[in-house]
């Protein structure tokens, strides 16, 4: 930490705020406007000369010019350490339920909290001894932390192979507490405790490889495992125009998803989304372990109340803290809702520094700091050799639902899956609204490639026969194009769609996805029917879409799942085409 520095503004400009100062400033370090008694955090966006532009992350109202400003030395940095998880901060990492403990729901400007408590005591395990050579990143110990081993990293900092010198034993400490004695190949001994500091616009690299995504992160969706799968470590983005579905796709996905921990970036769409949010997500049961959901899941959130500066804050702040639980060996989700709302605090804050416009006047940076932010996602190979995994999921809400608009556009460019919703799905309540039609994904899904292509097929036929339809009518249609037709709408209703509503209908595992694809496959897709007119080929799928439905509120592998899978193989033998060639 350097020595603190004074400056004093020249320029207030919404939440742009021009400093000058006589000393050396550094880019995206940490500045304190003092106004009174209040102390407004803000970080250093450009410096030219004796002028640093900073971005406040409070109110400016009432600044003035000549208030003093008094700069850290320290970049813009989030807490680590054990007690994250449960917790719902802001963008600054303040834990908002204690600061509305404190002072109500309206938070005060230039109020902080510290994002881990220095009372609470953890039961430190070590695991390294005094001799032992480590780096950044090494296991020195845990405390158990909810349901997971917290495991207390040598700081990422450090730049140097390390001899501890000393480890505490076993015991009961409190984050502050010296629990190991570091010394670096210049003889320095560091104290080291389970807290530490790091810069949230840097990625953490205490790693020995990245990889690429392989294997698919189940998220029980069907229509996303089975046709756009995720991989761990990999990007995806859901753009949609307001009010497809994206925020519910998202709090679905952070229920079921089968990943550790969830960190979810909820950056301001309306506020009163956010509130809820705060208010359902601690009630929460976790379908997987029973307990509270919450129990591993952290919450970053700003709402469209809070300037725009937090927003961009609470983006790095979330995904430096699913990086961090990486460093564990453990595989975290990161969703971000919506990353729109990052991109147009980036515009606006670049029209106050008044730079060069780029397209729809975002800034020509646009792209890269997109590509930089989903960058952070991956597998890597830890020191130990075992893997953890960061996946990021941005929902994108371009205005009027128009995807080519640059957020859209530069996310496309950076991002493994595409999962678009779109306006004709969603009010007709096909849910989720991921459009077939348009969404892609370049990783590999657990069901099978020639059924996975054969969805597709059937989906993109039966689009083309609707769209047909449409001009001549259903009587100009053959009976080969309208059961086609048929066919798609079935895979699209029983099997794409899912009820948020029905406890067993709104989470799929792999294992029942493969099934059940593999059925419709063989039974639905691939077979031929004997059905002699429209208006019978019509109630057969009608009756076998009612069948399904209640297979699909009947528990996986119970009785009930068995006789209905009975009776549908009875209602498709009886008007299978017998293939007489083979008889
Ligand atoms: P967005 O975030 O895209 O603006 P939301 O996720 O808030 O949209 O969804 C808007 C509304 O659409 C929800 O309040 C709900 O009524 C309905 N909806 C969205 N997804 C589903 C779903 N999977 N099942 C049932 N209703 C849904
Ligand atoms: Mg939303």
């Amino acid at each position: 930490m350097q020595e603190k520095r004074m400056g004093r503004i020249t320029k207030v400009s919404g939440n742009m705020v021009a400093v000058e100062v006589d000393a050396f400033i550094v880019q995206n370090e940490v500045a304190y406007i003092v106004h009174g008694n209040e102390r407004l955090k803000a970080e250093v966006i450009r410096v030219r000369g004796r002028q640093a532009e900073t971005q406040v992350f409070e109110s400016t109202t009432s600044l003035k010019v000549g208030d003093e400003v008094e700069f850290t030395g320290d970049l813009l940095s989030v807490e680590l350490g054990p007690g994250l998880l449960g917790q719902i901060f802001d963008g600054l990492q303040n834990p908002l339920p204690a600061l509305a403990e404190r002072q109500g729901f309206f938070l005060k400007r230039g109020a902080y909290i510290e994002a881990l408590s220095d009372k609470q005591q953890w039961d430190f395990t070590p695991l390294a001894k005094a001799g032992d050579n480590v780096r950044a990143g090494d296991r020195l110990g845990f405390v158990p932390e909810k349901i997971f081993k917290h495991y207390i990293m040598v700081p990422f900092a450090f730049q140097q192979m390390c001899e501890v010198v000393e480890l505490a034993p076993a015991g009961r400490y409190t984050i502050s507490h010296t629990i190991a004695r570091l010394k670096d190949g210049d003889g320095k001994v560091h104290d080291v405790s389970m807290r530490q500091l790091w810069p949230v616009k840097m990625p953490i690299r205490a790693y020995t490889e990245k990889l690429k995504p392989s294997k698919p992160l189940v998220t029980k969706m069907r229509l996303i495992d089975s046709l756009f799968p995720v991989a761990f470590g990999g990007t995806y983005c859901i753009p949609g125009p307001f009010g497809a579905g994206k925020t519910v796709l998202q709090q679905l996905t952070s229920r079921h998803a089968e990943v550790d921990i969830v960190v979810i970036a909820a950056c301001g769409e309306r506020a009163g989304e956010v509130v809820e949010t705060l208010k359902t997500f601690p009630e929460l049961i976790d379908p997987r372990t029973g307990k509270p959901l919450i129990d591993r899941t952290i919450i970053i959130c700003n709402t469209s109340s809070m300037p725009v500066a937090a927003r961009e804050s609470s983006v790095y702040t979330a995904v430096t803290l699913a990086e961090y639980y990486r460093q564990m060996g453990l595989n975290i989700l990161l969703l971000a809702d919506s990353t729109s709302r990052w991109a147009q605090a980036m515009r606006e804050m670049s029209g106050r520094l008044e730079e060069i416009p780029g397209e729809e006047a975002f800034p020509a940076y646009l792209e890269s700091r997109i590509a930089s932010f989903y960058e952070r996602a991956g597998v890597v190979r830890l020191n130990d050799g075992s893997l953890g995994s960061v996946t990021i999921g941005g929902a994108v809400s371009p205005a009027g639902g128009n995807f080519e608009e640059p957020v859209t556009q530069a996310t496309l460019k950076v991002v493994g899956a595409f999962h678009g919703l779109s306006r004709e799905r969603s009010d007709a309540r096909r849910y989720p609204a991921i459009d077939p039609l348009i969404s892609w994904s370049k990783y590999g899904s657990f069901i099978d490639g020639k059924q996975m292509k054969r969805g597709h097929t059937a989906l993109r036929k039966s689009h083309d026969v609707a769209q047909m339809m449409k001009v001549i009518g259903e009587e100009g249609t053959s009976l080969a194009d309208y059961i086609d037709y048929l066919k798609g709408e079935f895979f699209d209703f029983v099997y794409l769609q899912q009820n948020a509503f029905d406890k067993v209908d709104e989470a799929t595992s792999a294992d029942r996805q493969k099934h059940i694809f593999g059925f419709i496959y063989s039974h639905v897709l691939e077979a031929e029917f004997d059905l002699e007119e429209k208006e019978k080929a019509l109630r057969f799928f009608q009756e076998l879409r009612q069948l399904f439905k209640g297979w699909n509120s009947a528990e996986w592998k119970t009785k009930e799942f068995g006789s209905i899978e009975q009776e549908i193989v009875v209602l498709l033998e009886a008007k299978k085409k017998k293939d007489l060639s083979h008889e």
